[in-house]
């Protein structure tokens, strides 16, 4: 049963329009830097835009990073809350506890000073930013001075003292897509993972490749397979076969996975950060297979209208963020696979 509106689990109490809303689906929310009886109070550093959130931001602001912070900065001062108004996304952020409310504090492994990473949606995040300091363009991180607010229902994860907290926040970002299709894939499937060299691409490669086991396969695709993320998708053999296609393609990325994939596959993988991919994605599912779109660029009407269109019987599944364990399973791909943690440290750590 829900509290009192005013401590509400889910954040309803911050939610400033429209009436009744929950804080994602809110249009403004009240960013206010106090922490409520069981809100967590953060001092943010950084946010990982999502990557469909940051191409849109690139396009439309001709990569240009002061103009970035700048529509950045308008939508927290407008929203509280960072949600791209063109993709409807989000990302992450990066900082440290400032104050625990009170029925929260002892209740939980946190303490004021601790470093953590937000594990819910800045869609859903009550922020406020005093400043953006700097916006790196190869990797959507995004240098800030604000605060935030995490629900009692947010989950956040501790930094590990092992990972470069860089690299943790990317990784973090996309935390669900690995460990969800760890549990999806079929021993002896198919995996069809499309976008693969990206940052979840991989880490949905290596779970995959385990969970299918010797007899299974798995197939990435990528747009181009001169790539440093193709590469490693191949010398670490994190995929039984590489296809270049670009994914907006339908027919063409259909045809090139049969060659490899002849029966189609179980589970296709959307990682991709553009629009357009949804009927390419499902024409490489078998009759039956399913498409996990974790994909934010993803069109619920394109999926379902084009399935249908296609008389694809397939089962298409929401990529949400959060499965049990995902920042531990996202983590640890890294940790049990050193090539991959070195592409990580190479693309997204300290020195990148
Ligand atoms: P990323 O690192 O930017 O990777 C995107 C991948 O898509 C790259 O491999 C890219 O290849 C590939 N790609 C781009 N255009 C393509 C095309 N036309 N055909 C085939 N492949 C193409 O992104 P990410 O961080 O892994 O995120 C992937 C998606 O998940 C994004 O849409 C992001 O917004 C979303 N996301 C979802 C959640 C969730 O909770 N469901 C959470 C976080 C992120 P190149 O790099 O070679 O161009």
């Amino acid at each position: 049963m829900l509290r009192d509106a005013r401590s509400c689990r889910y954040g309803s109490h911050r939610v400033l329009a429209p009436k009744g809303a929950l804080p994602q689906a809110a249009q403004r929310l009240d960013a206010t830097p106090v922490a409520r009886e069981n809100e967590i109070l953060c001092d943010v550093e950084m946010l990982n835009i999502d990557s469909a959130s940051f191409a849109q931001l690139r396009a439309s602001c001709s990569d240009d990073p002061k103009r970035i912070g700048d529509a950045i900065l308008a939508t927290v001062r407008e929203r509280g809350k960072q949600q791209n108004p063109v993709t409807g996304s989000g990302g992450m952020f990066v900082g440290s506890v400032r104050e625990i409310g009170a029925s929260l504090a002892g209740t939980i492994a946190l303490t004021a000073g601790d470093r953590i990473a937000s594990l819910v949606s800045l869609t859903l995040t009550p922020l406020r930013l005093d400043d953006v300091l700097d916006v790196d363009l190869a990797t959507g991180r995004v240098g800030v001075r604000g605060t935030a607010i995490l629900f009692e229902s947010g989950a956040w994860a501790k930094l590990p003292r092992d990972v470069d907290e860089r690299v943790a926040l990317a990784v973090l970002d996309v935390a669900g897509a690995p460990a969800q299709v760890q549990r999806l894939t079929l021993p002896g499937g198919c995996v069809v993972v499309v976008g693969a060299d990206g940052k979840s691409g991989i880490l949905v490669c290596a779970r995959a490749k385990q969970a299918a086991g010797e007899s299974g396969r798995v197939v990435g695709v990528v747009p181009n397979a001169r790539s440093a993320g193709a590469q490693l998708l191949l010398e670490a053999q994190l995929v039984d076969a590489l296809v270049e296609a670009d994914a907006r393609d339908a027919l063409t990325l259909r045809d090139r996975v049969r060659e490899v994939a002849p029966s189609g596959a179980d589970l296709v993988v959307n990682c991709v950060n553009v629009a357009g991919t949804e009927q390419g994605s499902i024409l490489c599912a078998k009759d039956g297979g399913s498409v996990y779109f974790f994909s934010m660029a993803t069109s619920f009407t394109a999926a379902a209208l084009g399935a249908e269109g296609l008389g694809a019987d397939v089962t298409m599944i929401v990529g949400s963020g959060y499965a049990p364990h995902h920042a531990d399973i996202a983590l640890d791909t890294l940790r049990e696979n050193p090539a991959i943690f070195a592409h990580y440290n190479a693309t997204y750590g300290r020195t990148s």
